[in-house]
């Protein structure tokens, strides 16, 4: 540790997001080390990063003070916190920063309190590219003196942390952006997808009109890959299907079906059938172009 701010912090889950997220922290000097399920992926990292690996997450829990987790989905989750909870004591946090039900989050504070630790629910926002740069949104719920004891860590993985409410309100916020994020994918998959059938240069397209309103995060890095053919994740959408259909969950409770939502799950379900899944979620760019054969 190199400044006395920094909180001993481990990683568990070094896969597209904890493996940037674990990296900034290591260059910070906070990272006490990491731990991942696969061994040979966290031992690839190490390798990369020069940084000490925990057998499991209970040793891991039982050397940090701060404890950030990045997994796949809700199951994942409450699976890695049953298995680091043995190594929790008084005033350790577990944060996650993995997308998931509100109410999975609230259960995995329920876990975590009940050994007198503390949970925080803090999913991200900024792709692959801001856990890599240290740029990542990062919208949490829980206590608020917790989350400010952390902000020195956290500066080495965000760039900006908003505490929204209690625990939950993080994920909650986050279903929020993946809403969002489906909205974008449609518009600019589509949008491109006529452009190219228009006989138009592409790329030039993509900086005239990334630059007026219709400018936004998701053309500018990813635009100029769709049109290459190019659907390295990035955000893998089976990812993002998960969190769509943690949306449609939410959004019956309430009595209501979000169009967006459901467009673009019945999309994926279909992309998903033909084995892009593991591909970014601009692979919708495939079924966009689709429509033009079709005609
Ligand atoms: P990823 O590349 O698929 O990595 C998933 C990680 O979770 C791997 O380290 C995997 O371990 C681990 N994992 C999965 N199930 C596990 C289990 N049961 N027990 C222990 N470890 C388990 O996913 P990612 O893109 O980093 O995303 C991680 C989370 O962040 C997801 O919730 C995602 O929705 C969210 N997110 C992603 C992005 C993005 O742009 N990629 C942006 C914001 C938020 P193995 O190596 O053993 O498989």
């Amino acid at each position: 540790m190199t400044d006395s701010n920094l909180i001993k912090t481990g990683v568990i889950g070094l896969g597209t997001m904890g493996q940037g997220m674990a990296a900034n922290l290591q260059r910070s000097g906070a990272l006490a080390g990491a731990w991942n399920r696969t061994r040979s992926r966290a031992e690839a990292f190490a390798d990369e990063h020069n940084c000490t690996l925990f057998d499991d997450p209970t040793s891991l829990a039982a050397g940090c003070e701060l404890i950030i987790t990045s997994v796949s989905a809700d199951n994942d989750l409450l699976q890695v916190v049953d298995q680091l909870l043995s190594g929790l004591a008084l005033g350790k946090v577990v944060l996650d920063t993995s997308t998931v039900n509100s109410e999975t989050a609230r259960e995995a504070a329920r876990r975590v309190t009940d050994r007198g630790a503390l949970f925080l629910d803090a999913p991200v926002s900024g792709g692959s590219e801001g856990a890599i740069n240290g740029t990542l949104a990062m919208m949490v719920g829980g206590d608020a003196a917790t989350l400010d004891r952390l902000r020195p860590t956290l500066t080495a993985i965000t760039n900006s942390v908003t505490h929204m409410g209690p625990v939950g309100s993080g994920q909650a916020t986050k279903a929020v952006n993946q809403i969002m994020v489906a909205g974008i994918n449609q518009a600019v998959t589509e949008a491109l997808a006529f452009g190219q059938q228009q006989g138009l240069d592409m790329h030039k397209v993509i900086e005239v009109v990334g630059g007026g309103a219709a400018g936004n995060w998701f053309l500018d890095h990813r635009g100029k890959t769709m049109v290459n053919n190019s659907f390295t994740p990035g955000f893998k959408l089976a990812l993002h299907n998960k969190d769509l259909e943690i949306i449609r969950q939410m959004a019956a409770q309430l009595g209501v079906e979000l169009p967006i939502v459901e467009m673009t799950l019945a999309d994926y379900r279909s992309l998903l059938n033909e084995g892009h899944g593991e591909e970014d979620i601009s692979t919708l760019f495939h079924h966009k172009r689709d429509l033009f054969s079709d005609g």
